[in-house]
């Protein structure tokens, strides 16, 4: 890796859609030119992929049988369709199985054959090193200037990289641990970019913790709806989990970002409350007769053994005394048929204020980023710096919890570097 030689293409950022691109610019370059090209990636981890490590919980969720569009959020996600019509999903999974990741499926969601994230890294490391892409690791960029149609990426240490064409690759803000403090945002605005400002999502929700904290660790299945006064934001069926500070689980992680969306640095924009649906109807109304039965059999019995066989129970405990707001040790036989209703009432409907979401650092993906209807939607270039191209988070997209982040990562990252192994070779192939 020569400092003075100038690149073809230098990509800042060894995650997910900056290793797509580099792979994506050596093929194109190979299949126009015949030989590969000059690309350098820079990272400032001392390895590459460290995101990719941690995703899915080890087991990488690469994509999703449902590409549906409702996935995907941003202020433009008719552009985002746009580039999605050039690299949709299947293309990628190709890419994947092309550099040696097979998939597999668990429902929609798709992950590597292995369910390993690090085989995933441990192919794209391999073929960088087969494609000849040279590496950066430990490199922290500082800036970037542009003269005479070169860019100068100045890295912490003072070393300085030259480069015709440059990716912004480097991420969003949130999960910093992994390397990604939003670095592409200052250079992005620094050449005239809009840029909106980073917010978590796939990430925890404050509550009112006054009944979580008593069960934090707890779990349930059930249906959860986020509700504004009476209408309906987002619903999800999954699990949930019971927190110190709220609540968190995949169900509740997929509603987040609708929260964030509401969250500004003063609080909620407007009243927000996660109501947790415990049983189907079906399963409501058996449970009301059996209460029913159970007041005439067991009158003698607790408040707090009411839905014994029911529900476990600390959260049947917890769910009583905040339903009724009585003591747990009064005896069942005491209970009216509108205490009857309003025990199936929570059950149907457990609600929890929310207080906002956890912070950037807890998030797996970042709502907000570059505007993206500034950058080609054919090719990911800058509109208003040519050379410059950005892709994967660090633009204002953010997809569901499912797979769909990294597919947005590889799909806009094997068009940035298609496109600039087209452009190269008109511009400085030798
Ligand atoms: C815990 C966790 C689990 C996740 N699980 C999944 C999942 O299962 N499925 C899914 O689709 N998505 C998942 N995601 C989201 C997904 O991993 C990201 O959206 C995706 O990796 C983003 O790709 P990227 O290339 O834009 O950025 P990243 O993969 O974050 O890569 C950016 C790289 O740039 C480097 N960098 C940053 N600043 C600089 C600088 N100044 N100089 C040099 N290098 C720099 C960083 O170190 C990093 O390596 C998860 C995220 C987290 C945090």
């Amino acid at each position: 890796m020569s400092e003075q030689a100038v690149w073809d293409l230098i990509i800042i950022g060894g995650g997910a859609s900056g290793m797509s691109a580099a792979i994506s610019f050596q093929k194109m370059c190979l299949d126009r030119l015949g030989r590969y090209g000059r690309v350098l990636v820079l990272e400032k981890n001392d390895r590459v992929g460290k995101k990719i490590l941690a995703s899915g919980n080890g087991r990488c969720n690469l994509s999703n049988h449902d590409m549906a569009l409702t996935h995907y959020h941003s202020h433009h996600v008719s552009w985002v369709e746009s580039v999605f019509r050039l690299v949709d999903s299947e293309s990628v999974l190709t890419f994947l199985s092309d550099i040696g990741i097979p998939i597999t499926s668990e429902g929609n969601k798709i992950f590597p054959m292995s369910k390993s994230s690090a085989s995933v890294v441990d192919a794209f490391r391999f073929a960088m090193k087969e494609s000849e892409v040279a590496l950066g690791s430990d490199f922290e960029a500082e800036t970037i200037e542009k003269s005479d149609d070169i860019f100068h990426i100045t890295g912490k240490d003072g070393r300085v990289f030259d480069g015709y064409h440059v990716i912004i690759s480097c991420g969003g803000a949130c999960a910093p641990n992994l390397g990604t403090t939003g670095d592409g945002y200052k250079w992005l605005a620094r050449f005239g970019h809009k840029v909106y400002a980073p917010k978590p999502s796939i990430v925890q929700l404050v509550t009112d913790n006054s009944v979580t904290k008593a069960l934090s660790g707890l779990k349930l299945d059930c249906d959860l709806s986020l509700n504004s006064k009476d209408m309906l934001l987002a619903h999800q069926y999954g699990e949930v989990l019971f927190t110190d500070y709220g609540l968190s689980g995949p169900a509740v992680l997929q509603v987040s970002g609708v929260v964030s969306r509401h969250n500004k640095k003063s609080g909620l924009t407007i009243p927000l409350t996660i109501s947790l649906k415990l049983f189907n109807d079906e399963e409501l109304r058996s449970i009301r007769a059996e209460i029913g039965r159970r007041i005439s059999a067991w009158g003698e019995r607790t408040l707090d053994q009411l839905l014994i066989g029911i529900l476990p129970g600390k959260i049947s405990s917890m769910l009583l005394k905040t339903a009724l707001a009585r003591p747990l040790s009064i005896l069942i036989a005491t209970l009216s048929n509108e205490d009857i209703e309003t025990i199936v009432k929570t059950l149907k409907a457990w609600k929890f204020e929310v207080l906002g979401t956890k912070s950037l650092e807890f998030a797996q993906t970042t709502i907000g980023g570059a505007e993206v209807t500034e950058f080609s939607s054919e090719t990911m270039e800058s509109k208003l710096v040519p050379g410059l191209y950005a892709c994967g988070e660090v633009l204002d997209v953010d997809g569901d919890c499912g797979g769909y982040n990294l597919t947005w990562a590889f799909a806009s990252g094997i068009l940035a570097g298609r496109s600039i192994a087209l452009h190269s070779e008109d511009e400085h192939a030798q």
